[in-house]
């Protein structure tokens, strides 16, 4: 049988669970293909010493935000043939193939409430396992980097619903680490100026990353979800070019940081869901990032009310159909680093 080659498509691969016939093959422009796991890819540079920046890309942690996936795949063919040169080495990941495979979100439970050793607490579900094996394949990813290289790891999503500000990215919490600004100016030459700083660990893969694996990590969050096929892809074209950039070693320069260029958020509260008598007060097609007015009241659960204070403070990701005992929501405010 033949080492797979161009021809070998990895997505479809990864949909259905077929392994190629050998783990290593060459690619065009002296770039080693590795199979790590299903959905697992390695793309090891030509040049390779102790500086060469590792990155990884994940996308379809949720499997029906299908517009990364696209994106990822498109990078990916292009390397593949030749026609996108590889400068750093590179993790991509498709992140639920069987979600994917099925057009859910998941399929037993949210894989990325599931990171940071969580998936322990839910083993009988399919996603507790692909947590697992994800986190696994950084960590080794990342453990074998050069003290002397960039550690990037950029997991691509959509949202549910639309949003004020259309893309955005979430900066996990990193405790006693300071924000990487040149991070944040790469983001601005993606087209992405809104960023949630998070105030508190969370079982994301990014958090994860960003925690155990010491890298610069940042949930992407790209528009809205649709199905394969019914993405409007030019909507995607400011991360799928810097990443681009990226990867083939175009570093020009960025412009310093300044807090004015951006909608920077920290998360002030969480919305918790304690019992069947929750009741947002938002309707359903409200979008990321609305204001809530100076003394709205949010949700009432019981006897706690959620009541918005100053003006300036925004709802992320609401949702009242989450069990018990977990987030229906964010409650976010602007801020300055
Ligand atoms: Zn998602």
């Amino acid at each position: 049988m033949n080492q797979p080659s161009l021809s070998y498509d990895f997505l479809t691969a990864t949909l259905q669970d077929q392994p190629p016939v050998a783990r290593e093959w060459p690619l065009a422009n002296g770039v080693t293909a590795r199979w790590r796991e299903r959905g697992i890819l390695e793309l090891v540079p030509p040049q390779l010493d102790d500086h060469t920046d590792r990155v990884l890309i994940s996308c379809g942690v949720h499997g029906n935000e299908t517009a990364p996936i696209e994106v990822a795949n498109g990078i990916l063919r292009d390397i593949e043939q030749g026609r996108l040169p590889l400068a750093v080495h590179l993790l991509l990941m498709f992140g639920n193939p069987d979600a994917m495979q099925a057009g859910e979100r998941y399929l037993d439970y949210d894989m990325n409430r599931l990171f940071n050793g969580q998936h322990a607490k839910h083993p009988a579900t399919r996603e507790a396992q692909r947590a697992a094996v994800l986190e696994n394949a950084a960590a080794a990813f990342f453990e074998q980097a050069p003290n002397g290289c960039q550690r990037l790891h950029y997991d691509l999503h959509t949202a549910i619903r639309g949003s004020v500000f259309e893309r955005f990215a979430i900066y996990p919490y990193l405790h006693e680490r300071d924000y990487n600004r040149e991070q944040l100016c790469w983001l601005e030459s993606a087209d992405i100026t809104t960023v949630l700083l998070h105030s508190q660990p969370a079982a994301t893969f990014t958090y994860y990353t960003s925690r155990h694996c010491q890298t610069d990590a940042l949930t992407l969050e790209l528009g809205k979800a649709r199905p394969f096929g019914q993405n409007d892809l030019s909507r995607f074209e400011g991360i799928n070019q810097a990443l681009r950039r990226l990867l083939s070693g175009q570093r020009d320069p960025l412009p310093a940081f300044a807090n004015e260029r951006f909608q920077l958020f920290r998360a002030k509260y969480d919305l918790v869901k304690h019992s069947d008598q929750f009741r947002l007060y938002l309707h359903d097609q409200v979008e990321n990032f609305t204001l809530l007015e100076d003394g709205f009241v949010i949700a009432e659960d019981q006897d706690v009310r959620y009541q918005a204070h100053g003006g300036n403070e925004r709802i992320l990701f609401p949702n009242p159909k989450v069990g018990n005992g977990l987030r229906a929501g964010i409650v976010i405010e602007p801020v300055a680093i």
